[in-house]
């Protein structure tokens, strides 16, 4: 097992609760098995996996765990317990070198345990619908960074709303909807709003797809309140509370699912499939990943497919990246690769 750091610069730096972050630092981790090479990538995100360093420590545990065992894929993923990362980049290393092992793209490989996902006959998925995302803005700018995403192709675009009060962003969401009447909208106020605004909200708000984590994280109860009129999603929660509170309080109609924070793209199909099975719909986002883990995250959502439009747009958002990027999108989707494996070439080196 070989692990390799990186850092790719963000295009634009952006501030987090620990501080102003201007590049994504994490690691590679290159296995073989059954001559075929697979890559890993771990990208940390403090607030929803462990910090750079201890996913580093967690790594260096796995490789000697791997190097000591014969089970070493079995003994390596339990040296990354309680660092969701780590486990991230050994489980898609495998993940991929099993795929190409098999001759199958990612996704298809993925979706073999599911037996509504036949790999022998049909089952292939071209593309995955994204959504744009617009920050925060004041309406005008709002409405026209809005009117650019559909006329780029995208159908849903998700505004992030919560940085200034109820009035102003109902005045966004207003300037946005006679800019773009057909196009599915939905809010992200991850976490900013109380009770008493995530009710008003809830009845002033216009027709939109969803609004995203309107409470803070722990408060499950009061989401499963506010569910019914407008439909809720929950981010933040699932990463604070796991998917299992979300589901068994009814907190939300939709669970957003980050392959990063949940610790591997196998554990992230398995929770779109039980979300969906308690009637809950999954969509799959990034955590501003290089290319490795953002493609798998493609195949994540492929394996899932069909699925409400993903959060899988954010290549966009790196200056620079590790490899050519084999899934890119246009049109409001992104293509799914069809060749063996995750469809990222290894990096070079030895
Ligand atoms: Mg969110």
């Amino acid at each position: 097992m070989r692990i390799d750091p990186f850092a790719v610069p963000l295009v634009e730096p952006f501030d987090t609760a620990r501080g102003r972050m201007t590049e994504r630092r994490g690691f590679l981790v290159t296995v073989e098995r059954d001559g075929e090479v697979g890559v890993g990538e771990a990208t940390p995100l403090p607030g929803w996996t462990e910090t750079y360093d201890d996913c580093a420590a967690a790594l260096e545990r796995a490789a000697r765990a791997h190097a000591a065992s014969a089970e070493c894929e079995t003994a390596a993923l339990a040296a990354c317990e309680g660092a969701p990362a780590a486990r991230h980049a050994v489980s898609l290393a495998y993940a991929d070198a099993t795929a190409r092992a098999r001759g199958l793209p990612l996704y298809r490989s993925l979706g073999a345990g599911d037996p509504l996902c036949d790999v022998e006959t049909d089952g292939s998925v071209e593309t995955v619908p994204v959504n744009a995302t617009v920050g925060d803005a004041d309406a005008e700018a709002t409405a026209d960074r809005v009117g650019d995403a559909v006329a780029d192709g995208f159908e849903t675009v998700k505004l992030k709303v919560g940085a200034r009060s109820l009035d102003a962003d109902l005045a966004r969401l207003d300037a946005t909807r006679e800019m773009v009447p057909d196009a599915t909208l939905r809010v992200d106020a991850n976490g900013a709003w109380d009770v008493a605004t995530a009710e008003r909200a809830r009845s002033a708000l216009p027709a939109i797809e969803y609004v995203e984590q309107p409470l803070a994280a722990p408060s499950l109860d009061a989401h499963a309140a506010l569910r019914g009129r407008t439909a809720v999603a929950l981010d933040e929660s699932v990463a604070a509370a796991g998917l299992d509170a979300v589901l068994e309080t009814e907190a939300a109609d939709v669970v957003v699912l980050k392959p990063m924070a949940l610790g591997g793209v196998e554990k992230a199909v398995e929770a779109g499939r039980r979300a969906r099975a308690a009637g809950v719909e999954p969509v799959v986002t990034t955590t501003f990943d290089a290319v490795y883990a953002r493609t798998a995250a493609v195949h994540v959502a492929a394996a899932l497919a069909p699925l409400p439009a993903c959060g899988l747009a954010t290549g966009d958002a790196l200056a620079a990246d590790l490899a050519p990027d084999p899934a890119p999108v246009s049109g409001g989707g992104v293509a799914v690769p069809q060749g063996k494996g995750n469809g990222v070439p290894a990096p070079l080196g030895e």
